[in-house]
């Protein structure tokens, strides 16, 4: 998640000059502010439950080509060196920040950077290691568990599997699909909050969970836009379509997003 990354993503540096040339000159009109954050509450809540129209299978595509123009590679924000520490990095990011696992992780892989010596390294260490991170108790509890597991059960490997991956401790659908995704190049969907977020409110892929999500994205995005989809996302979400107060006036979607929040016409 390079600037690495995927439970999170890098920042899209060209998304301005991209949103530019994707309006061509079309200033987004404005609306007038929603009064209170309960529109816009009330607004994600029917788009959870699917009262927002979907986007057409033409939006849809022009929004990824948007996407694409304006960050071609996409990557995630977590640092890693190898599948197996980014599947320890994202194990470590959950309800917690990509920064945050950033600042804690080069110090751990600095001394175990395999399942052996994470194994070797052992649950008290891997928690002093790791102690600025929420959760780190569980956490270091689940890292030295699933480090056993690949060196007795997988020869070391990080398996490439979602059913294999499931099975580890600390290891849920989606941090089995960022691996996927992220360290074999697989056209998985992990849905997080801001891709359940960005997938309701446009349109997209609208869903009452991550589950239905996924599904649907699987679904309806377009084969050439498939193994990066679940970045743009996630960088979507995270920079322009954010949960309190999302910047539609700099949104390079705007025009195709079907939210009824949105601030822009
Ligand atoms: S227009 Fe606003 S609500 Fe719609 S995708 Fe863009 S930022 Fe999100």
């Amino acid at each position: 998640m390079a600037k690495k990354a995927l439970g999170k993503t890098a920042r899209m540096p060209s998304v301005k000059r991209a949103l530019t040339k994707a309006r061509q000159g079309k200033a987004a009109q404005v609306k007038a502010p929603p009064k209170r954050a309960k529109k816009r509450d009330l607004a994600d809540a029917k788009a959870e439950a699917g009262v927002t129209p979907p986007m057409s299978a033409a939006q849809i595509e022009e929004a990824f080509r948007r996407f694409q123009a304006a960050e071609p590679e996409p990557k995630t924000e977590l640092k890693y060196v190898n599948p197996f520490t980014l599947l320890v990095a994202v194990v470590l990011s959950a309800q917690a920040t990509d920064a945050g696992v950033n600042k804690a992780t080069p110090a751990l892989f600095a001394m175990a950077d395999t399942p052996e010596k994470m194994a070797a390294l052992g649950e008290d260490r891997i928690r002093d290691l790791v102690k600025t991170i929420g959760l780190f108790r569980t956490k270091a509890k689940n890292v030295a568990a699933l480090a056993h597991i690949l060196v007795e059960q997988h020869g070391g490997q990080v398996p490439r599997s979602r059913e294999a991956l499931g099975a580890l401790p600390g290891v849920g659908r989606k941090t089995a699909n960022v691996v996927l995704n992220t360290a074999f190049g697989e056209e998985t969907f992990a849905v997080d909050t801001h891709i359940f977020r960005v997938g309701n409110r446009t349109g997209m892929a609208t869903g009452k969970n991550p589950l239905e999500v996924e599904a649907k994205l699987e679904k309806v995005v377009p084969g050439p836009y498939r193994r990066h989809a679940h970045h743009w996302l996630i960088l979507h979400g995270r920079y322009t379509c954010v949960a309190r107060k999302p910047l539609c006036e700099r949104c390079i979607i705007a025009d195709l997003c079907q939210w009824p929040g949105k601030t822009v016409l």
